[in-house]
């Protein structure tokens, strides 16, 4: 079976770098269609023998009269219904924010189907983000560096009983 894999978070923590990791040049669809998909990137995205769909949202960086928390909030909720298990990603770099605060009590209510990602924990600077992201209360923090391509077995073996 074939599963759908959404990744979310605040701007900048790295999840269309881990999109395109995963789904290459297999991009399906980018779709611009008002107000239903235009803030969603959905692609074919394979890691080790696992095939699924990947969902990655974009959008929050836009100046809108709408409160990013609103935006936030309305955009993470679609992500988590469109998707069979979500990645939450956060920066190991910069630690926690009040924004991811915000995610993270989102994404609470459906813990049995988050899994929650550390990003840019590549190198030393990375360790304090990493043992702060335990604080959100989604278990335990997926180490990765979408940049570097770190971390992807880790990754491997959290979405392998999902699969
Ligand atoms: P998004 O806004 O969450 O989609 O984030 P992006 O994927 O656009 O990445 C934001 C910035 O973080 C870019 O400058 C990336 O090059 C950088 N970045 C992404 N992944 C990593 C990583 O694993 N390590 C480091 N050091 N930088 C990263
Ligand atoms: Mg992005």
């Amino acid at each position: 079976m074939s599963f759908t894999l959404a990744i979310v978070g605040r701007p900048n923590v790295g999840k269309s770098t881990l999109f395109n990791r995963l789904v290459g040049k297999r991009l399906a669809l980018v779709d611009d269609q008002p107000g239903v998909t235009r803030d969603l990137r959905e692609g074919e995205g394979k890691l080790g023998d696992l095939r699924f769909t990947v969902i990655d949202t974009a959008g929050l960086e836009e100046a809108t009269d709408e409160s990013l928390q609103g935006r936030m909030r309305k955009l993470t909720e679609r992500a988590v219904d469109m998707a069979d298990v979500c990645l939450f990603m956060v920066d190991a770099r910069t630690g926690i924010t009040p924004t991811d605060e915000v995610f993270a009590e989102i994404l609470r209510k459906r813990a049995d189907r988050v899994l929650l990602a550390a990003n840019k924990a590549e190198g030393r600077a990375a360790e304090g983000g990493l043992i702060e992201a335990w604080t959100l209360g989604l278990g335990e923090p997926i180490a990765l560096s979408a940049e570097h391509g770190e971390g992807m077995p880790d990754l491997y073996s959290r979405l392998l009983p999902i699969s």
